[in-house]
């Protein structure tokens, strides 16, 4: 297998893995477990809880330890993400989006890109995302507008972004701009720049979703600001096309991980309620119909999960997995869908009232099968590369 030029080889500790995996389920535990219904209905923003994650090194956990992060290998990373998820997974979405951002500086950024803002990025003083996505370009990214003019040694952006993740809440953002719209192919006048908050970026609405609340999706709006060309992440143009989409192997892997963990979770509130409610006499799990939903649950759950460590174990070996990643991705995301769907059925009339958690699931879970490129692309792209792996 070709070796990936963007993963980094890393591992860790057993016994390191094992702590650090125990800490983050106590925490979601005694922390998150009992506000997540808050903040959920409310839509209001885990200000506490971002607190600790920074205290917890989360914002670091895939930086480099020469730049302060924790330097975790990818499955340590999935099995974090899936803990958390498997609870609430709109929570990792704040520092999912984060370290993509830090990925694409660490990967591609020049020494001293990386020497000011990783040490910022991994100890949390600096959150943000990742603004690729615009009104008219989503899985489309090749037809962005915003645009980045040269001015001596400045550049001027103008433009749009839209559903950018961590959008109020953030002050920094990996911004993907045209600086030569006239380019052809198309990606080769694309460049992508780190974009601290300041004059002439402004944020616009926040849009109010069906799911994934509390954390903020907003549009951000970019009116002659200004940036020094040492912003250019990498310090070349007509690469940015490249950076943003070369950390999608790791970004797949996270929202694969995401879904692993919503498939668990649904499964979780299912078998606890499946043994409480009782009809005819015994508890609903000893009813055949209720049987085969939780036996297909467990079964999408667990294969859900060994992909996502197949990828990762890839990931981590330095090997390129795209496909890998891509096949995680798209049946992670639909084993969340599913198992949502099916736990709603299984909590009978009262999976649609509030007071209880599947209707979370129910609500978050599609979006999983929309970020970090559709289930549609997806199985596209694992279409290609299965097909340029098998030559007739
Ligand atoms: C809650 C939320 C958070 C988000 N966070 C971020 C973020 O932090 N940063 C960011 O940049 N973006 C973010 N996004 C945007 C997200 O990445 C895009 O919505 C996604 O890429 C799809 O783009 P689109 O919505 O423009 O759909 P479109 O590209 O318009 O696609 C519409 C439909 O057409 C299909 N389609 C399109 N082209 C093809 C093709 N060539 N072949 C087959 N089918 C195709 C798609 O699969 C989809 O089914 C977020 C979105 C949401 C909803």
């Amino acid at each position: 297998m070709a070796n990936n030029p963007a993963a980094t080889t890393r591992t860790i500790d057993p016994d390191e893995e094992a702590a650090l995996l125990e800490a983050i389920d106590r925490w979601v535990e005694r922390e998150v477990q009992p506000i997540v219904m808050k903040h959920d209905h409310g839509d209001i923003y885990p200000a506490g809880l971002v607190e600790q994650m920074k205290e917890m090194g989360l914002f670091g956990a895939t930086i480099g330890r020469e730049y302060g992060g924790l330097g975790l290998p990818a499955t340590t990373y999935a099995s974090i993400v899936s803990k958390i998820a498997s609870h609430w997974m709109a929570l990792t979405g704040i520092f999912n989006s984060h370290l993509i951002m830090a990925a694409a500086v660490e990967r591609f950024g020049t020494p001293e890109q990386k020497a000011h803002w990783l040490p910022k990025f991994a100890s949390g003083e600096i959150r943000g995302g990742l603004a690729l996505t615009e009104p008219d370009a989503g899985t489309d990214l090749q037809a962005i507008r915003t645009s980045a003019t040269r001015d001596g040694d400045d550049y001027v952006i103008n433009g749009t972004k839209t559903w950018i993740t961590n959008g109020i809440e953030g002050s920094c953002f990996a911004l993907l701009v045209k600086t030569d719209p006239k380019a052809e192919p198309r990606h080769k006048g694309i460049s992508l720049f780190i974009a601290p908050k300041q004059e002439g970026f402004s944020v616009g609405k926040k849009f109010d979703k069906l799911g994934y609340k509390a954390i903020d999706s907003a549009e951000l709006v970019f009116d002659n600001y200004r940036l020094p060309k040492e912003n250019l992440i990498g310090g070349v143009e007509g690469q940015g096309f490249y950076q943003a989409t070369g950390g999608l192997e790791l970004g797949r892997i996270n929202v694969a991980a995401r879904g692993v963990g919503m498939a668990d979770g649904a499964l979780r509130l299912s078998t606890e309620y499946a043994q409480t409610r009782r009809t005819m006499g015994k508890p609903i799990c000893e009813h055949q119909a209720i049987q085969l939903k939780l036996g297909e649950m467990a079964t999408r759950a667990r294969a859900a999960r060994l992909l996502v460590e197949d990828a990762a174990r890839a990931y981590d070996r330095g090997e390129r997995c795209d496909m890998e990643a891509g096949m995680a991705k798209y049946f992670a995301s639909e084993a969340a869908v599913a198992n949502a769907s099916e736990g709603m059925r299984i909590h009978g009339g009262y999976s649609y009232s509030k007071e209880y958690e599947i209707e979370r699931f129910y609500r978050d879970a599609m979006l999983m099968c929309i970020g970090e490129g559709t289930n549609e692309m997806q199985r596209i792209i694992i279409s290609r590369q299965w097909v340029k792996r098998n030559p007739a």
